[in-house]
């Protein structure tokens, strides 16, 4: 783990991208692979699943956190608490879907940031290794099955994992993956998956403040708009 941590900071760095806030590293038990956890000033502690340091992609994963850190230390707006609050207030929730729909929305917006830590990790270090980690990831939401509210996060884990490898071009026009999608969509009733693919894939960079709360509300509406089109 050292060694991976080592090489992913000495690949940012040289891409002059070194975190300046001290970094720590953990690995524990946890459901998810990895979060990494930042206060101003004082540090990141990253967090890494013992299934993820066990992998192949216990590199890619620091190289993931490691986006997260220099987003963050950046004061990117994607990776701004207030601006994703701003975003969310402007979107009005029926009260039918009050409770679920936090949830469903900080996913959407988890993705937005993900993708934008992805900009650094996925040149500096992971590369077409991309191919297969978020094709899998793509693949098992295709196979997605229960209510409306998985459905709809079945369709962000596929709208965000294409949309991530073609803002990479990574993924051939005709790969399989997209017909997976498509049927997904079409068994699904899913309308809006071509959307919010599009929205991923083409994350401005450099944005401000302003643009990306645009940008999340305008997500965070569609996702509404699609739950709503949803049967009970
Ligand atoms: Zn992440």
């Amino acid at each position: 783990m050292r060694a991976a941590y080592d090489a992913v900071e000495a690949a940012y760095a040289k891409a002059g991208h070194a975190p300046t806030w001290p970094v720590s590293l953990v690995v524990e038990p946890m459901p998810i692979m990895g979060a990494t956890q930042s206060r101003a000033g004082r540090g990141h502690l990253i967090h890494v699943s013992l299934q993820a340091a066990e992998s192949a992609m216990a590199s890619g994963l620091i190289a993931h956190e490691m986006g997260h850190i220099v987003r963050t230390e950046a004061g990117h707006p994607s990776h701004d608490r207030t601006v994703h609050d701003r975003a969310l207030a402007r979107v009005t929730v029926p009260r039918a879907f009050a409770r679920g729909f936090p949830r469903v929305a900080r996913s959407a917006i988890g993705h937005v940031e993900d993708i934008y830590a992805d900009d650094y990790a996925i040149p500096l270090m992971v590369g077409a290794r991309s191919r297969e980690f978020f094709g899998e990831w793509a693949r098992n939401a295709t196979r997605t099955a229960g209510d409306r509210w998985d459905e709809v996060f079945g369709a962000l884990d596929i709208a965000f994992s294409i949309g991530n490898l073609d803002r990479h071009r990574l993924l051939e026009g005709d790969d399989p993956l997209r017909g997976l999608a498509s049927d997904f969509a079409a068994g699904h009733g899913i309308r809006s998956l071509g959307e919010l693919t599009t929205i991923y894939r083409d994350l401005p960079d450099p944005t401000s403040s302003e643009a990306c709360e645009d940008l999340l509300a305008g997500l965070v509406r569609t996702v509404l708009g699609e739950l709503r089109a949803r049967p009970a």
